[in-house]
């Protein structure tokens, strides 16, 4: 089995136990072998370990049987350095090909004709939290939904993975369709536009397609980011939009950046998205992830009468943990699954326990700064070798090893890699990242450097 194959399981995975559930249990375990029809993975606690098993164990058999791994059983180990590893090299799912992404939607539409995709029933605004990262979207996502006039066309929201876009949207299309329940709202992800599209152009359809984008009242779309770069839906997807706009009918649409930072992304939709309200979704400050904390807690409290909460513990988590609101569910859901194992109040020391892997890996926020003046000291070369033209062994080596150790301490894309490296491009980080993990592989003094640099890094 490749990581590749474990990759597109990961995202079958998703599908089936959904994000929070993903995020608490599947996110930290890594692939290590496949021996004797026996798949072993890398758990960062004996806890993680038994839980995945216990509770997902079949189901992880069931979907790797069913992408073609001859194994029978899996099995868990724990291991702190894969732990470490794990939250930089998969911290998301493989994308799986387009081509394959498209047959297999095609067949998921085929089977819900709904035209609107199921919405969360817990993406409400009763359960938005709000705080300053996210007001302005917040506010601007309620007058929306108010849907008495057309005030700003189209509402674009954004903002970085897990900050509430999806919940944002949803909370609208539940409001709107209480309020006006006459309303014709359609919510989608933008890849599922694009299937729909695919598929009306199979079927030689394209006028059904048309029609029914263009009936309804609000359009809703989700992750915008995905359409960029493939011209016919992105060009479809601007008529829709147009006509809409002209109908004087209301678009919602969330990107993961800015509408000029997407790359790809058609000028013309880039300039329709500014012509209307672009608001952005800042990552949690500690008051709003405290917030939102308190409020998931009280619902599992309502759930679970028994359950206790030492005094301090969400402080904790909220002061340790600054990440996006996903991951914050995620540790959430795992404690109140490991309390609720052992019977007993969640103290801080069981915290620290239950979610140690991610109290490390929030530790350990290298940044690509250190990385460069670590590097050029251990190389002795100067800082300005790191960014500047010269190809002489003795500092294209140095350079290529702190774009390696930037790659795997960081979660840096190549693009901001290059950028920090002199501006340069992404293909020339990738190939400094291949090249000292090839030489790694047959040299031992560069596979002693890169291991002693990660470890002072890391300290
Ligand atoms: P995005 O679409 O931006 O990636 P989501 O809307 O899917 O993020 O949010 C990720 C998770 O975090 C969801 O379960 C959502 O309910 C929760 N969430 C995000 N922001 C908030 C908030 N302000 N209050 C409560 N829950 C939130
Ligand atoms: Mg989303």
């Amino acid at each position: 089995m490749t990581s590749d194959t474990w990759g597109r399981v990961r995202g079958e995975l998703l599908k089936s136990i959904g994000k929070n559930n993903f995020s608490a249990w599947i996110e930290p375990i890594t692939f290590d072998a496949l021996e004797d029809r026996t798949a072993r993975f890398f758990v960062p606690t004996n806890f993680i370990g038994s839980w995945v098993s216990q509770n997902f164990g079949d189901l992880i058999l069931r979907h790797l049987v069913s992408a073609g791994v001859g194994v029978d059983r899996i099995e868990f180990k724990v291991d702190p350095e894969a732990a470490a590893r794990a939250d930089n090299a998969n911290a998301r799912p493989s994308q799986p090909a387009a081509a394959e992404t498209t047959a297999a939607a095609a067949r998921l539409s085929d089977a819900r004709p709904a035209r609107t995709t199921a919405l969360n029933p817990a993406y409400t605004f009763e359960n938005f939290v709000v705080g300053k990262p996210n007001e302005l979207a917040h506010a601007a996502a309620r007058r929306v939904s108010e849907g008495e006039h057309v005030s700003f066309n189209p509402l674009f929201l954004y903002g970085g993975v897990g900050l509430g876009k999806t919940h944002l949207m949803h909370a609208i299309a539940w409001e709107l369709s209480t309020s006006h329940p006459d309303m014709d709202i359609l919510y989608l992800s933008a890849e599922q536009f694009m299937y729909r599209f695919v598929r009306a152009l199979r079927e030689q359809d394209t006028i059904g397609f048309k029609e029914m984008f263009r009936s309804v009242d609000v359009l809703m779309v989700d992750d915008v980011q995905f359409i960029a770069g493939k011209n016919s839906t992105q060009e479809e997807f601007f008529h829709t939009f147009n006509a809409l706009v002209e109908m004087g009918k209301q678009i919602v649409i969330s990107g993961d950046r800015a509408p000029v930072d997407m790359e790809g992304l058609d000028n013309r939709i880039a300039s329709r998205l500014q012509c209307g309200l672009v608001v952005d979704l800042h990552p949690t400050d500690y008051e709003l992830r405290l917030g939102i904390l308190q409020q998931k807690a009280d619902v599992q409290r309502a759930k679970t009468p028994g359950l206790t909460i030492a005094p301090g513990v969400l402080e904790f988590i909220a002061h340790r943990l600054s990440t996006d609101v996903r991951t914050l569910e995620g540790a959430l859901t795992r404690l109140f699954a490991f309390a609720d194992l052992i019977g007993s109040e969640i103290t801080m020391d069981l915290t620290q326990e239950c979610l140690s892997d991610l109290l490390r890996s929030a530790d350990r926020k290298v940044t690509i700064d250190e990385i460069m003046k670590k590097t050029c000291e251990h190389y002795n070369i100067r800082q300005s070798d790191m960014i500047g033209p010269s190809r002489a062994r003795n500092v294209a080596r140095p350079r290529q090893m702190a774009m390696y150790l930037c790659k795997k301490l960081t979660t840096r894309s190549l693009p901001e890699i290059g950028r920090k490296f002199g501006k340069r491009d992404h293909t020339t980080i990738l190939h400094g990242v291949r090249r000292i993990e090839e030489l790694m592989a047959t040299d031992s003094q560069i596979a002693e450097d890169a291991e002693l640099l990660r470890r002072m890094l890391e300290a």
